[in-house]
C-alpha cells in the first residue's frame, strides 16, 4: 500500500482548532495548516474581551487533556489568562508555524482533485481534507432596535469590546441577561455613575464563588506530581457527569440543582419587587444555565435598577421602553448573544456536485455524531452541530471528535481509500436518536434559549460522555461511502 501524508486545512483555531492540530500532530501528520481569521488563537476567548469576563467552567477543568496547567490564578479562570493559555499550548506542541492568522476563508470547495479552500485575498490551498472548527459562539447578534445610528454616547456589543469606551461614571444600559449580561453587569455596576440592565427574560442564576483564587500550594503540588494532576483531571471529568445527568434526567438530582437556583434567588435578593422581577417562569437549568457570586448584589445596588419593560426604540440620548419611559444614557451596551447556528457560514461551503453548505443544511444544521455531513466528503467538524455545550467538557469532546477524524486519516495515509463520505440515512438515524432523546432533557421543558433552531430542533448533545466516547471511538465503515481509486464506492 502506499504512504502518503494527506494535506488537510483546519479551520479556526480556537478550542477545537487547537485540539485537531495536537492531536493530528502527535499522530505523525506533517502536512496541514491551521487558518484563522482572527489575529490570533483562542476563538471565543480572542474575540470576547468585555470587563467581567470570567469562565463559568473551574479551569482544572475547562482546559486541554493534553496540557494540564497547574498554575490557574483562580479557580474559574478570567477570559485574558484563558486567551493566553491557549496561545502557550500552541506554542508548546509546536503549532506555531502552523498557522496561518488574519485568514478568512472565504471558499472551501471540493471537486475532483479534493479541495480548494480560498482565503480573503485569494490565496488557494489544496486539501486532501478539510476539518471545521470554526465554532458555534462566533457571529454577534445585535437586535435590530430603531433608532440606534442617532445615539450620541457609546454603543458596543460585549463580543467586540471597545477598550477606548468609557464607563467609569457614566450612565450605562446592558441589554440581555444571558451569561454575559449577569457578567457584565456585575464589573460595571460598581463603577457606574448608574447601570440598567434591561432583561426581556429574567434568568436563574445560581450563586458560585467565581472569585475565588487558586491556592498556591496546589499549584506547587500539581506541579511537582504530574500524574497526581491528571488524576485529578480524570477526577474532575468523571465529576462533571452530574452536569450530563442533570440535563438529560428528571431524577431528584435534577430537582435538588434546581431548588439551589431558587435558594439563591431566595437568599440573596431581600427586595421582593426586585426578587419577583428576577424570577423566571421556566425551570433552572433549561437554559444555559448563568453562575455569579456577585450578580445580585450588583443588580440591587442604589445606582442600579433592573427594566423587564420591552425596549421601543433607542433616541439621540438614551433608549425608550413601551410604556413611555426615557432612560437617559451615555453607554449602551449589547450582551445580545449570538446567531448560535451559523457554523462555518457565511463561508462558501460547496461538496459534491457543487452541493452548498446552505442547501444542504436549509432545515437547519445536522451532522452525523457531530462530525460528518452527507454531501461534504473528506469534511469533518469539530464541535459541529449537536455539541454538548455545559453538560460535558467540550476539550474533551473535541480531542474524541480529532482522534477519531485521525482514524481516517491514518487510513488515507495507507492508501485505503480517496474519498470517504457520511451516508444520508446514517445521519438520519443519529439525528432522529437525538431527536428522541431530547424529549426528557431540561433543555426541552419550555423555556425559549438559544439552544433552539429556527426549526426548533435542539443543537445539544443529549446524551451522556460515556455514549459520546463508543460513538466516537472507531469509524463504523457501513455509515459511509468509502471512495476507492478505480472510481467505486464501496
Ligand atoms: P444569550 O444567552 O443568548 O443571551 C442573550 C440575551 O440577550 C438574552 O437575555 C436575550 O433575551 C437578550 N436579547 C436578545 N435579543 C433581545 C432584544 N431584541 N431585546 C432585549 N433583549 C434581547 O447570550 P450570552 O449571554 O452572550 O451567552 C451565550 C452563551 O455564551 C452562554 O449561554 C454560554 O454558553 C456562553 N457564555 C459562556 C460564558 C462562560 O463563562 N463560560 C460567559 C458568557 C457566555 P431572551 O432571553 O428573552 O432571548
Amino acid at each position: 500500500m502506499p504512504s502518503r501524508d494527506p494535506r488537510v486545512v483546519i479551520i479556526g483555531a480556537g478550542v477545537a482548532g487547537i485540539t485537531a492540530g495536537v492531536v493530528l500532530e502527535q499522530a505523525g501528520f506533517e502536512n496541514f495548516v491551521i487558518v484563522e481569521k482572527g489575529s490570533d488563537v483562542g476563538g471565543v476567548w480572542h474575540w470576547n474581551r468585555y470587563p467581567g469576563l470570567t469562565c463559568d467552567v473551574p479551569s482544572q477543568i475547562y482546559q486541554f487533556g493534553f496540557a494540564p496547567k497547574p498554575d490557574w490564578s483562580q479557580i474559574w479562570a478570567e477570559g485574558s489568562e484563558i486567551q493566553r493559555y491557549h496561545r502557550e499550548v500552541v506554542e508548546a506542541f509546536g503549532l506555531t508555524d502552523r498557522l496561518m492568522l488574519d485568514s478568512e476563508v472565504t471558499d472551501a470547495v471540493h471537486g475532483a482533485d479534493g479541495w480548494t479552500v480560498t482565503l480573503a485575498g485569494g490565496r488557494e490551498l489544496r486539501a486532501d481534507f478539510v476539518i471545521a472548527a470554526t465554532g458555534v459562539l462566533h457571529h454577534p447578534f445585535t437586535p435590530d432596535i430603531p433608532g440606534v445610528e442617532r445615539f450620541t454616547g457609546s454603543v458596543v456589543h460585549t463580543a467586540r469590546w471597545d477598550e477606548a469606551i468609557e464607563t467609569v461614571g457614566k450612565r450605562i444600559a446592558v441589554i440581555g441577561s444571558g451569561s454575559t449580561g449577569v457578567q457584565v453587569v456585575s464589573a460595571l455596576q460598581p463603577q457606574a455613575a448608574a447601570l440598567t440592565q434591561f432583561a426581556r427574560t429574567p434568568q436563574w442564576v445560581l450563586w458560585a464563588p467565581m472569585g475565588l483564587r487558586q491556592p498556591r500550594l496546589l499549584a506547587k503540588l500539581l506541579a511537582a506530581a504530574p500524574a497526581a494532576h491528571q488524576r485529578l483531571y480524570s477526577t474532575l471529568l468523571w465529576g462533571s457527569g452530574i452536569l450530563a445527568d442533570i440535563a438529560l434526567k428528571p431524577t431528584w438530582r435534577r430537582r435538588a440543582a434546581q431548588r439551589l437556583a431558587r435558594w439563591s434567588l431566595t437568599t440573596q435578593v431581600r427586595d421582593r419587587e426586585l426578587r419577583t422581577a428576577l424570577t423566571p417562569d421556566y425551570e433552572p437549568f433549561c437554559k444555559r444555565q448563568v453562575l455569579s457570586g456577585t450578580y445580585h448584589r450588583a443588580i440591587g445596588a442604589d445606582n442600579a435598577a433592573l427594566v423587564t419593560e420591552p425596549i421601543s426604540e433607542i433616541t439621540e440620548t438614551g433608549l425608550r421602553t413601551a410604556d413611555g419611559t426615557h432612560h437617559d444614557l451615555d453607554v449602551i451596551v449589547f450582551a445580545t448573544g449570538f446567531h448560535p447556528h451559523n457554523y462555518m457560514r457565511p463561508m462558501n461551503l460547496r461538496g459534491r456536485d457543487g452541493l452548498s453548505i446552505d442547501e444542504a443544511w436549509a432545515k437547519g444544521p445536522r451532522a452525523y455524531r457531530m462530525t460528518a455531513i452527507p454531501g461534504f466528503p473528506n469534511l469533518f467538524t469539530v464541535l459541529g452541530p449537536n455539541s454538548p455545550t455545559g453538560s460535558i467538557s467540550l476539550q474533551y469532546s473535541a480531542e474524541l471528535t480529532a482522534r477519531y477524524i485521525t482514524q481516517w486519516l491514518e487510513r488515507f495515509r495507507d492508501g485505503e481509500f480517496e474519498t470517504v463520505e457520511v451516508t444520508e440515512e446514517a445521519t438520519v438515524r443519529f439525528n432522529d436518536s437525538v431527536a428522541e432523546a431530547m424529549g426528557p432533557t431540561v433543555w426541552n421543558t419550555g423555556c425559549n434559549s438559544w439552544y433552539f433552531t429556527e426549526e426548533n430542533t435542539i443543537d445539544l448533545w443529549p446524551f451522556d460522555r460515556k455514549t459520546m466516547t463508543a460513538l466516537l471511538t472507531a469509524p463504523d465503515d457501513r455509515d459511509f461511502l468509502i471512495g476507492h481509486k478505480d472510481g467505486n464506492l464501496r
